[in-house]
C-alpha cells in the first residue's frame, strides 16, 4: 500500500524502485468534473475566441481593461478553486489545470491574471487559513470582489527567497510591516494581498505569511512595468510603509512563512503547466492551418520534411507536457502530499515545451510570423516569463536533482549510523560505502529486481517500458555516484547535477506518457491508440538518446574547460578576441 503522505514517484526512483502504484491507473477526471469542465470550456470559448484583436490591442496598450476584468468576475473565473460553500466552483487540481490552459489557449496575459490570483494569491489561505480566516475573505474571493497577489519576491531576494528584507515588527495584538515587493502579478487591480516578511531581525529565515489588504493604511502599489510578454496582466511594486496588520492575519505559523510560501508555489505549478499545455495545443492547430496554406516552390510547405519535423515535435512535447501536468494534478486529487519533485518537473517541462513550440510556430510562419498583426510573436514573447517565474528552471532543475539525493543521503547517513562511526575512518569508510554502492547497483539490478520493474503496464507499451527500466536502473547508480564523487560539496557542483535533473525529468516525463497510453490502450484498445503509442515510442527514443548522453557526460564533459571560460570573461569583462 502507498502512503500517500510520503511516497513521491521520482524520490524512490532514485532509490531503484518504480512505485507503480502511484502512476497505473493513470488518473481520468471525474465524470462530474468532466460535465462541469465541458460547461466552462465552452463557455470561455464562446466569450474569448472572438476576442483575438482585443487581446492584440490590449498586449500594446499595456493593460486590461477593467470592463474585461468585470467580465472575468461575471464568468466566475475568480472562483475556480474556492470551495463551494464559499461561494466557489470547489474545482480539484486537475479540473483547475485544465481551466487555465483553455485560458492559455487564447491569451497569456489572462490566464496570467487568474492564475496568479487562484494557483498563488490565494493559495496560502485556501492551504493555511483558518476556519475564521476563510469565512472572512473567501466568498469575496470567489467573486472577485477582491483579486488576490502572492508577494514574495523583493529588489534584493528573488531565487534566494529567504533573504527578503520586508520587517515585521510585533507591536501587541498587531504587526508592523515595512518594506517593498517587487513584480507583483495582480498588484495593481489586487485587494488581497499574500506577504511574506521577516519576524526575526537576527539573519536568515523567520519568514511569517500575512494577509495584507488594500485597506489598510500604508499599503500602495506602483505603476504598471513596461513589460516584453504578458503586457496586459498588472505587474507592480507592492510597497509597505508601517502597515499595522492585526495577528489574526497571520497564515500558518508565524516563523514558518517559507514554508508557507514553497508550499504554494508547489500547489501552484499545474496551473502554469496547464497554461503552457493550452499555449501548445493553440500553437499546433495555427501551424497546421499555416503549413497547409503556404505555397512555396509549388507545393505547400506542409508536405516538405523539415516543417513536418517541426510538426510532429510539436505533438510530441505537447502530448508528454500534458501527460505530466494531469498526472501531476491527478496526484493532488488523489491526496498525494508529496509531489514537490513531481510538480517542479511538469513546471520546467511544460515551460520549455511551449517555449520550442512557439519558436518553432513562427519559424513555420516565416517572415508572417514575426509581424504583429499575426499572433506569433506575442506568443514568444507571453511564454518567456514562464522559464522565469515561481521558480526559475535553472532553480527548479537543482531542487529536482538535490530533493531525491537527499533521500540518497538520507539511506546513507541511516548506514552510517548503522555502522557506528566506521565513516569517520577514511579508509574503513571507503570500504562501506563500496559495499554500500555494490548494494545499491545490485538492489536496482538483482536483488529487488521486483522492484525496478512495470508490472501494471499493457504488452502493448512493453518496449517503452523497458526503456524506462534501463534508464531508472542507471540513474539510480548514477545518483549513488554523484554522492560519492561529490560528498557534502554535491551543492558546488552544479553541472553534474543540472544532468542528473535532465535525466529524472526524461524518465518522469516518459513514466507519466507510459502510465497514461498504457491505460489508454486498457481501455480503448491497440487500434485506437496507434497514434498515441506512436507518440510514445517516439518520445522513448528520444528520452533514451538524451539520458544516455546526459549519463555520459557525468564522466567525460568540458564543464571544467567552460567553467574556466566563464572565470575568463567574468575576470576580463569582455570579449577579448575582436580581430578589429
Ligand atoms: C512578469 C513577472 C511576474 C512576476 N510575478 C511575481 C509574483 O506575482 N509574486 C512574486 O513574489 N514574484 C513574482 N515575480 C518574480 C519572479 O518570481 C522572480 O523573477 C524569479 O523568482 C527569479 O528571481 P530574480 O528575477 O530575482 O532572478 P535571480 O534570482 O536574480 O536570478 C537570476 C539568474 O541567476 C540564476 N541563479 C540565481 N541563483 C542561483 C544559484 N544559486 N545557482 C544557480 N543559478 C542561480 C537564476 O536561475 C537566473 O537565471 C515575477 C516576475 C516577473 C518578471
Amino acid at each position: 500500500m502507498v502512503d500517500k503522505k510520503t511516497a513521491s514517484f521520482m524520490r524512490s526512483l532514485c532509490l531503484g524502485e518504480i512505485e507503480e502504484e502511484i502512476l497505473v491507473p493513470y488518473p481520468e477526471p471525474k465524470v462530474s468534473e468532466k460535465e462541469t469542465l465541458q460547461a466552462i470550456v465552452g463557455s470561455l470559448k464562446a466569450m474569448l475566441q472572438p476576442r483575438e484583436k482585443d487581446f492584440a490591442a490590449w498586449d500594446r496598450a499595456g493593460e486590461l481593461p477593467l470592463t474585461f476584468v468585470q467580465e472575468l468576475r461575471e464568468a466566475g473565473l475568480f472562483g475556480l478553486v474556492v470551495p463551494e460553500p464559499h461561494g466557489g466552483l470547489g474545482l480539484g487540481s486537475t479540473a483547475y489545470s485544465r481551466v487555465i490552459q483553455e485560458l492559455g489557449r487564447y491569451d497569456g496575459s489572462v490566464a496570467v491574471t487568474v492564475g496568479a490570483h487562484s494557483s498563488i494569491g490565494m493559495r496560502g489561505l485556501l492551504l493555511f487559513g483558518t476556519d475564521e480566516q476563510k469565512a472572512r475573505w473567501l466568498p469575496k474571493l470567489a467573486t472577485g470582489e477582491l483579486i488576490a497577489a502572492f508577494c514574495l519576491t523583493e529588489p534584493g531576494a528573488g531565487s534566494d527567497a529567504a533573504g527578503i528584507k520586508t520587517t515585521a515588527v510585533r507591536d501587541g495584538d498587531d504587526w508592523i510591516l515595512n518594506g517593498e515587493k517587487l513584480w507583483i502579478t495582480n498588484g495593481g487591480i489586487a485587494d488581497f494581498f499574500t506577504v511574506f516578511a521577516k519576524t526575526s531581525l537576527e539573519g536568515r529565515g523567520h519568514i511569517t505569511a500575512f494577509v495584507v489588504t488594500r485597506d489598510m493604511k500604508g499599503v500602495s502599489t506602483g505603476p504598471h512595468e513596461d513589460k516584453m510578454g504578458i503586457r496586459a496582466s498588472s505587474t507592480t511594486t507592492v510597497v509597505l510603509e508601517d502597515v499595522r496588520v492585526p495577528n489574526a492575519n497571520v497564515l500558518g505559523e508565524a516563523g514558518k512563512g517559507f514554508k508557507v510560501a514553497m508550499k504554494i508555489l508547489n500547489a501552484g505549478r499545474t496551473g502554469l503547466g496547464g497554461g503552457s499545455v493550452g499555449g501548445m495545443k493553440r500553437l499546433i492547430e495555427l501551424s497546421v492551418a499555416q503549413a497547409r496554406d503556404r505555397v512555396q516552390f509549388g507545393r505547400p510547405i506542409a508536405a516538405y520534411g523539415s516543417v513536418q519535423q517541426k510538426l510532429g515535435q510539436m505533438v510530441v512535447d505537447c502530448y508528454v507536457s500534458e501527460s505530466v501536468v494531469n498526472l501531476v494534478a491527478g496526484l493532488a486529487d488523489k491526496g498525494f502530499e508529496d509531489t514537490a519533485v513531481e510538480a517542479a518537473i511538469s513546471k520546467v517541462l511544460a515551460s520549455e515545451g511551449l517555449w520550442r513550440t512557439a519558436d518553432e510556430a513562427l519559424q513555420i510562419a516565416g517572415g508572417l510570423g514575426y509581424m504583429r498583426e499575426m499572433p506569433y510573436e506575442r506568443a514568444v514573447r507571453d511564454c518567456r516569463i514562464n522559464r522565469i517565474f515561481e521558480g526559475t528552471n535553472d532553480i527548479l532543475r537543482l531542487f529536482i536533482a538535490l530533493a531525491a539525493m537527499n533521500d540518497v543521503a538520507e539511506e546513507l547517513k541511516d548506514l552510517a549510523a548503522s555502522m557506528k562511526g566506521v565513516l569517520a575512518d577514511p579508509v574503513k569508510g571507503f570500504g562501506v560505502l563500496s559495499d554500500y554502492a555494490k548494494r545499491r547497483a545490485s538492489l536496482a539490478t538483482n536483488l529487488k529486481r521486483e522492484k525496478g520493474k512495470w508490472t501494471l503496464l499493457a504488452p502493448a507499451v512493453a518496449a517503452e517500458a523497458a526503456i524506462f527500466e534501463d534508464g531508472a536502473r542507471q540513474l539510480a547508480i548514477a545518483t549513488d555516484r554523484m554522492l560519492r564523487r561529490h560528498g557534502k560539496k554535491i551543492v558546488e557542483a552544479q553541472l553534474p547535477t543540472r544532468r542528473l535533473a535532465d535525466v529524472m525529468i526524461d524518465l518522469f516525463a516518459l513514466a507519466a506518457t507510459l502510465g497514461r497510453v498504457s491505460t489508454r490502450v486498457e481501455d480503448h484498445g491497440e487500434d485506437a491508440t496507434t497514434v498515441e503509442r506512436e507518440i510514445l515510442r517516439t518520445f522513448a527514443r528520444q528520452a533514451r538518446r538524451r539520458i544516455d548522453a546526459n549519463l555520459a557526460g557525468q564522466d567525460e564533459n568540458e564543464d571544467e574547460g567552460i567553467q574556466a571560460l566563464a572565470r575568463h570573461v567574468l575576470e576580463t569583462g569582455r570579449y577579448g578576441w575582436d580581430n578589429l
